[in-house]
């Protein structure tokens, strides 16, 4: 037996672990303080209404001999919710067919999953700071990685170097840490760049619906041509809040070819092997989402953490510090004050404010220096931390 060697050249991942060791040391040595975290990427706020009503029709449904459902009849996805998701790219201009969309458990299965498609002998092209799974799914394969800097200059969004060339390149957009996102007209020179380093775009739209702003893309699909080389991972999870009830989807366009072979076809033929569908039960809740009154429902749970957002951003204006995000995402990125590391601040804001945020470089080393902060939490308890960075800050 052989292991394969390449997980041995992970890096550990000691970003949210240290966090938590942090914390609680300064929690027991300090028990009358309230902690507020605003370091999670998780959501707080329950499942809507009418995904927790579908989801309880449909486990009755499957109590009856008469509606219950087994095996799901396409692994790719019931079709209620292919239509669903069709549709509300649709009301966004993008038009897609059935055979293209393929619902998961989770866009973190299928940004891992999809590699099988590809030869280890790829060149991947990843910004940094990142969302840390795009680098260690490729690590564990043993590809080589080029990293491209995101920084203040470039306002967090690198854009193509025809210089580089790489096979797959990772996009995110809202970016997780960075809460930055692309422009349709800036996605045009990624769809450009791709075409001629006869690329692949990985494109993570998972946050999309934090998108409010015209111009800025909510797929990359709104570029012409992107159909021939991008494939668009996306989730239930901050859309909907089911990080815990899991659900996914993955558009990939028949368009891409590569040697005259179909992707569309090699990933339906993938996941028809490896995969057995998700949950009936689980489909019917997301299917809700799309509902009338679903996604009014969303648009509450996402105002409310909008609101957040901008108490975070209004604290950080006051301070007269620079950042970016939190207006198309839920994410804050703030430049540490004073020149400090990310460290020191993190450790400088737990005793002086008790308050929780990540430090940038557990992103990547161009993280160094900056700080995320996240609006998914309790309105009030962001109010509060808001007003404790603020003066915080003034003291410095
Ligand atoms: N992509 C990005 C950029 C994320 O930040 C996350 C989760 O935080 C995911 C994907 C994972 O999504 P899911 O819960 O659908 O696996």
């Amino acid at each position: 037996m052989k292991l394969n060697k390449h997980y041995s050249e992970l890096n550990e991942s000691y970003l949210f672990s240290t966090i938590a060791h942090k914390v609680s040391a300064y929690q027991a040595a300090h028990p009358d303080r309230d902690i507020i975290r605003l370091g999670i990427g998780d959501v707080t706020l329950p499942l809507a209404r009418s995904v927790v009503d579908a989801m309880h029709a449909a486990v009755e449904e499957q109590g009856h001999k008469e509606t219950f459902h087994g095996y799901i009849p396409s692994e790719q996805g019931y079709e209620f919710l292919r239509e669903a998701i069709r549709k509300y790219y649709a009301s966004h201009g993008v038009a897609l067919d059935l055979s293209e969309i393929f619902i998961s458990d989770g866009a973190k299965s299928d940004l891992g999953n999809l590699l099988d498609l590809f030869d280890v002998d790829n060149t991947v092209l990843v910004p940094d700071p990142v969302y840390p799974v795009y680098v260690d799914d490729n690590v564990m394969a043993g590809r080589k990685i080029l990293y491209m800097a995101a920084n203040a200059q470039n306002n967090f969004l690198p854009m193509p170097d025809d210089s580089v060339h790489a096979d797959l390149v990772y996009l995110c957009s809202p970016n997780n840490p960075t809460g930055a996102a692309y422009t349709v007209e800036q996605l045009k020179e990624w769809v450009r760049w791709a075409k001629a380093n006869d690329a692949l775009i990985l494109f993570d739209a998972a946050y999309e619906c934090f998108v409010t702003e015209p111009g800025l893309a909510r797929s990359i699909y709104e570029v012409e041509g992107a159909k021939e080389c991008a494939v668009e991972v996306c989730s239930f999870s901050k859309i909907a809040g089911f990080t815990g009830t899991r659900c996914g989807y993955t558009i990939v366009p028949q368009a891409i070819l590569s040697d005259g072979q179909s992707l569309n076809k090699m990933w339906l033929r993938r996941q028809t092997t490896k995969f057995n569908g998700v949950a009936y039960v689980v489909q019917r809740g997301a299917e809700a989402v799309f509902s009338e009154e679903g996604m009014k429902e969303i648009q509450q749970n996402l105002d409310y953490y909008r609101a957040n957002a901008a108490v975070i951003a209004a604290a950080l204006d006051e301070a007269g510090v620079w950042y970016c995000g939190g207006k198309n995402s839920p994410y804050l990125w703030m430049r540490c004050p004073n020149g400090m590391g990310s460290w020191d601040f993190f450790d400088w804001l737990l005793e002086t404010a008790n308050v929780v945020g990540t430090p940038g470089e557990g992103f990547g080393p161009c993280g160094a220096g900056y700080f995320r902060l996240t609006a998914f939490g309790d309105a009030e308890k962001t109010r509060e931390a808001a007003a404790r960075i603020v003066a915080a800050l003034k003291t410095l």
